[in-house]
């Protein structure tokens, strides 16, 4: 049964979710040994993108690059009947030599993360191998049936020949972790209007660019390839609360209750607001991701209600409503976790989200493209396939129709075990 083929890969999965929280309960040393360098063959350096345009001098805002503006020609376009498949990612790691300092060390950057480097090679691929993107609300909606209740149906897909829609959902964008520097800090608008991100370079200077975050090396490649983005659609964020947004510090906290501490969240809510705009002006969309990063599968349902919310106050306050619900470690509202399994019983907690929230779209994290719509209640379920360390490690042919491991995978990370078979 192909569910329990992929149960293994897929419990691993789920168990090395917990980015947020565990800082070493991932880790499998059996698989972070210091094994030399696999098949150096696989590296071809010459594919990886030149970074000469980029600068990293002090301080500097780099205009973006012209971008050319081909006049489309005209394209057929097809009613999609396949699958609709769902990526996720988490912010990528800009200076793979900050993250993994000691190339021996096993780390959980490694398990969750992919480098600039991989992620440009990762949309290139999908973009050579026809995928377009698409938004989440054009796929599914939501319509009163002949008994006058709500469902939730799959929307005619109309795409252009020889194209795939793929769905983009990036979790986490809350650059908290560890080491600080190995990302950029935080998105802000650039004097051009558009969506930048500032942190400090490799000596610690100020920089401000477009080439080292993941919403704004998305928004170039479709600047570049407008055939990748279907009706202007960009990707999903997964938004939780207790780290901020984007990178300000727009959470409260029970145990500080001071003026200070309140005008500085004020002003980073001021600050945040006009990044938030633009993406919404741009394409980008928003989930919950809950307000803790809490495991609603082993949550009662007072910690459901209490964390959404907190997650309305302090995040839908600022992103705005949204149907969907992105699953903090994949562990869903109905007490089971991903894969092609599905419980009955809609329980109280789902049924809060849905009746009350007005939830639409679940996500939880699997092996396929599994997506499942209720007719008792108005609600899809589906999984994301996860990319990062863990699946380019050991997951290179559930891979293959994106890209190639091989081809991708960053030489920069530590030392480590790779099965590609
Ligand atoms: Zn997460």
């Amino acid at each position: 049964m192909k569910f329990k083929r992929n149960l293994l890969i897929l419990i691993k999965i789920i168990l090395c979710l917990s980015l947020v929280v565990a800082v070493t309960g991932c880790l499998d040393n059996n698989t972070q040994d210091d094994s030399p360098d696999a098949s150096p063959e696989f590296f071809d350096t010459s594919e990886t993108p030149d970074n000469s345009g980029i600068s990293d001098s002090p301080g500097t805002v780099v205009s973006p690059t012209p971008d050319p503006t081909p006049t489309p020609p005209p394209v057929n376009l097809v009613a999609w009947e396949g699958d609709v498949e769902h990526l996720f990612f988490h912010e990528v790691i800009a200076f793979p030599d900050i993250a993994f300092p000691n190339r021996t060390d096993p780390h959980r950057l490694d398990d969750y993360m992919v480098t600039v480097n991989e992620f440009n090679l990762i949309l290139e691929s999908l973009h050579r191998n026809g995928f377009i993107i698409v938004g989440m609300h054009d796929v599914w909606s939501e319509f009163t049936n002949v008994y006058g209740q709500q469902e939730m149906r799959r929307n005619t897909l109309m795409l252009p020949e020889n194209r795939r829609p793929i769905i983009l959902t990036f979790d986490d964008l809350t650059f908290h972790l560890e080491p600080y520097d190995a990302f950029m800090h935080r998105y802000i608008i650039g004097p051009d209007g558009e969506v930048w991100a500032e942190g400090v370079d490799r000596n610690g200077n100020p920089l401000i660019s477009q080439d080292y975050t993941a919403i704004t090396i998305l928004d170039r490649f479709i600047r570049n390839h407008p055939d990748f983005s279907h009706n202007g659609a960009r990707g999903g964020i997964a938004q939780t609360g207790l780290f901020g947004i984007l990178g300000y510090q727009t959470q409260t906290n029970i145990n500080i209750d001071t003026e200070e501490f309140r005008l500085n969240r004020m002003k980073e809510i001021a600050r945040v607001r006009p990044v938030i705009e633009r993406l919404n002006e741009t394409g980008w969309y928003w989930a919950s991701h809950s307000w803790g990063h809490i495991r609603f599968d082993a949550s009662t349902l007072d910690q459901v209600i209490q964390d959404a919310e907190r997650w309305e106050n302090e995040v839908g306050s600022l992103v705005g409503r949204t149907t969907i619900m992105i699953y903090a470690h994949g562990g869903r509202l109905d007490g089971a976790t991903g894969g092609d399994v599905w419980v009955d019983n809609v329980g109280p907690a789902a049924r809060h989200y849905i009746d009350e929230l007005g939830f639409r779209m679940f996500a939880s994290v699997g092996p396929t493209p599994f997506v499942m719509i209720r007719q008792d209640v108005p609600a899809v379920m589906m999984d994301r396939m996860a990319v990062d360390g863990i699946t380019l490690r050991n997951a290179r042919d559930r891979f293959l129709r994106f890209y190639d491991a091989a081809e991708v995978f960053d030489p920069l990370r530590p030392h480590g075990e790779i099965n590609w078979d």
